[in-house]
């Protein structure tokens, strides 16, 4: 039986394996891919594990549980995403402890998370939420929704808006979520043609354990993988 340590160190190294496989095989660089590990299934000792298998970057869907990590010694000094819904009244205490917020869904917490950052004299790193698939239990921006906004991006002083987020549909295969990234990197293109010039939409956060590959292909520049890095972990 392989320790704890052991199986999350072979988790992240044949992760790591596969997107680096994918970003070959689509002719991109595997260094123009980050790993956010997802460590929202486990406790923050198994966290850690994750942390000195080289994951320095974790995703957290609920602040509160990011919040409780990031508080945790054996977790200091990682840096923060958070991947999941943000509530306007836990902006306070998310701002200070996150690089990057994937998960912003509409204007009225964009520009409720610039007037926090503007009190904490701070900016802070977000991605636009793009509910791509059309599902109806997902939050997230339409593609009209996103353009309209962002001739609006430079008026928020203390938000650097740095590219879009997506998930693929729920209940979609593998088609599905290709056409849904590649829908999120088509609106990233014409965004980045059409921006004001210091809005640099650079990034793409797409691609969780079941279709990670398939957004390599598609141009991700971020992936959010977590059961597949604590897969055999009794938890
Ligand atoms: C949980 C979660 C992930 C990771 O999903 P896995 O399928 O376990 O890799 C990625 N993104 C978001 C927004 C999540 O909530």
């Amino acid at each position: 039986m392989p320790t704890p340590r052991e199986l999350i160190a072979a988790n992240v190294a044949r992760t790591r394996e596969r997107i680096a496989a994918a970003a070959q095989a689509a002719g991109r660089d595997p260094a123009e891919i980050k790993l956010v590990a997802v460590s929202k299934y486990v406790d923050a000792g198994a966290a850690a594990l994750l942390v000195s298998a080289g994951c320095h970057a974790l995703g957290e869907a609920r602040p509160q549980q990011l919040w409780e990590k990031a508080a945790a010694p054996e977790l200091a000094g990682v840096e923060w995403h958070l991947i999941g819904r943000l509530q306007r009244n836990k902006i306070r205490r998310t701002l200070p402890l996150v690089s990057l917020i994937h998960s912003v869904d509409s204007a009225r917490l964009l520009a409720a998370i610039n007037d926090e950052a503007a009190t904490l004299g701070t900016t802070c790193r977000v991605l636009l939420e793009v509910n791509c698939s059309g599902d109806a239990a997902k939050q997230g921006f339409t593609a009209e929704g996103v353009r309209a906004l962002l001739p609006e991006l430079p008026n928020y002083a203390h938000l650097e808006v740095a590219g879009l987020m997506t998930m693929a549909a729920l209940d979609g295969d593998d088609a599905v979520a290709r056409a849904n990234f590649a829908a999120l990197r088509l609106l990233r293109d014409e965004l980045a043609r059409e921006s004001p010039p210091t809005v640099m939409l650079r990034e793409l956060s797409m691609g969780m354990s079941g279709d990670f590959e398939i957004a390599v292909a598609e141009g991700t520049t971020i992936v959010r993988v977590g059961s597949s890095l604590v897969e055999g972990l009794r938890r």
